[in-house]
Formats: structure tokens, C-alpha cells, sequence
């Protein structure tokens, strides 16, 4: 496995000046000399062709935020992974709380989802994570088994796939899971993948972390056992916030 990802999830943030700010601010640092995380930002839809022109032939990667199950069609407002591949993105989230949460998708529609990702050539990140009142109740494990094992489609290749855990209520709280709880599930995770595809295969899959991550608090986080990344929503809307998480 390479270095850290850093994905950045601008949600539905952003402009044409915005997006071209930011990106250019951050093409910037990757200018300044070579690095060892891998950063992604995934702009809204809207946005991707101003952001995939920025980013050309740079080390910069982009992805979508979401993508349709099918290839082409009538569902007027999506878009398919198909299309997301050919204008030049290398990424799409699949799964993210918020879409499960304002859409209804469920473990189901995610794997339809990641798997069409995986066909047009796209790495999908899954997102995955337990609710508030679902780590209350102490069933986080479960439910993250139910995803993990429902949201990852049956042939998908462990050189291609991005988990990323994400509790939702840590996610745009400011609350952040500590590390023990991180390394916790990050470990259930891990050996989730090592059943279904083997120790060697599995640990090409990296498995990042979502919520709140923040300069303060991304050594700390990156720095727990089985997590090869983070996922991140608000400090990637900062050029020097999202920097700082990657690099330090
Ligand atoms: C996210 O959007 O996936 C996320 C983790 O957001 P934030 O970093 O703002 O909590």
C-alpha cells in the first residue's frame, strides 16, 4: 500500500472561483516537492469540469460524490460512474451518511453503486458507519459487519475499493471518535477483509477515517492501527487545513 489517501468531500460547497482557488492552492503545495500522502478532492458534480481541467496531468486526484448504478438512462439529475470515468475522474464516494440519510440508500443501493464504480474503471470510496443511537445501544460492530458485508459488491477487486468508516455523528459535529475507538473498528474492518479476501489481498485495501478530522486532530487519528487515510469534510474546504492533515 502506497502513502496515506486524503480524500476531501466538499459536499455541496463551493464555486467556479471557489473550486479554482482551491485547487490551484493546493497544486501549489504539490509543487513544492514530492509528498507521501495521495489527496483527492471530490467537488459537487457541478464542478468537476472545472476542477478535472485544473488538474490535468497533475497529481491531484478527483473524484464524484456519487454515481448511478446504471450506465445511461432516465433518471433525470444523476450520474453514471460510466461518465464520471470518461471526463477523467479516478474516484467516486459511494455510501457517504448523507446520501443514505437524504436519498434512503441503503447497503443494497451502494453496492449497485460501487459496482458499476468498479466497472467504468473508478476506485469507489464505500462509506460505512454506525449512528449515534446504534453506539449507544453498543451495536456499532454489527452494524458495520451488515455493511462491510452488504455494501461491497461480490467481485470487487481489493487493489480497487476505498473503505472509509465513518460514525455519523461524528461527521460535521466536531465530535471525533477517539483513537481507541478508531483503532477498534479499523481492526473489526481489517479482519472483516481478511476473511473475505485473504490477509495478502486485504491489506491493499485502505480503510480511512471520516469525522471531524482536522489539523488539531489528523496525526493522532492517522497515526491509529489500520487507518490508511481520512475522509474529509469541512477542513478540506481550506487549502492549508486539508494540507495540514496530509502532510506534517
Ligand atoms: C464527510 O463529509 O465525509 C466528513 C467526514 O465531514 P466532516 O469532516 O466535516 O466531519
Amino acid at each position: 500500500m502506497a502513502g496515506k489517501l486524503i480524500a476531501g468531500n466538499w459536499k455541496m460547497n463551493g464555486s467556479v472561483t471557489f473550486a479554482t482557488e482551491l485547487v490551484e492552492g493546493l497544486l501549489g503545495k504539490l509543487n513544492e516537492g514530492s509528498v507521501s500522502s495521495d489527496f483527492v478532492v471530490c467537488p459537487p458534480a457541478a464542478l468537476l469540469g472545472t476542477v478535472l481541467s485544473l488538474t490535468k496531468d497533475t497529481d491531484l486526484a478527483v473524484g464524484g460524490q456519487d454515481c448511478h448504478a446504471n450506465v445511461s438512462g432516465a433518471h433525470t439529475g444523476d450520474t453514471s460512474a460510466e461518465l464520471l470515468k470518461d471526463i477523467g475522474c479516478g474516484y467516486v464516494i459511494t455510501g457517504h451518511s448523507e446520501r443514505r440519510t437524504d436519498h434512503g440508500e441503503t447497503n443494497v443501493d451502494v453496492n449497485a453503486k460501487s459496482a458499476a464504480a468498479i466497472k467504468a474503471g473508478l476506485t469507489p470510496i464505500i462509506c460505512i458507519g454506525e449512528t449515534e443511537e446504534e453506539r449507544v445501544s453498543g451495536g456499532t460492530l454489527n452494524v458495520i459487519k451488515l455493511q462491510v458485508t452488504e455494501s461491497l459488491p461480490d467481485d470487487c477487486d481489493p487493489d480497487n475499493i476505498v473503505l472509509a468508516y465513518e460514525p455519523v455523528w461524528a461527521i460535521g459535529t466536531g465530535k471525533t471518535a477517539t483513537p481507541e475507538d478508531v483503532a477498534d473498528v479499523h481492526n473489526f474492518i481489517r479482519s472483516l477483509l481478511n476473511d473475505r479476501f485473504g490477509e495478502d489481498a486485504a491489506k491493499k485495501i485502505r480503510i480511512l477515517y471520516g469525522g471531524s478530522v482536522k489539523p488539531e486532530n489528523a496525526a493522532e487519528l492517522l497515526a491509529v492501527s489500520n487507518v490508511d487515510g481520512a475522509l474529509v469534510g469541512g477542513a478540506s474546504l481550506k487549502v492549508e487545513d486539508f494540507w495540514a492533515i496530509g502532510v506534517r
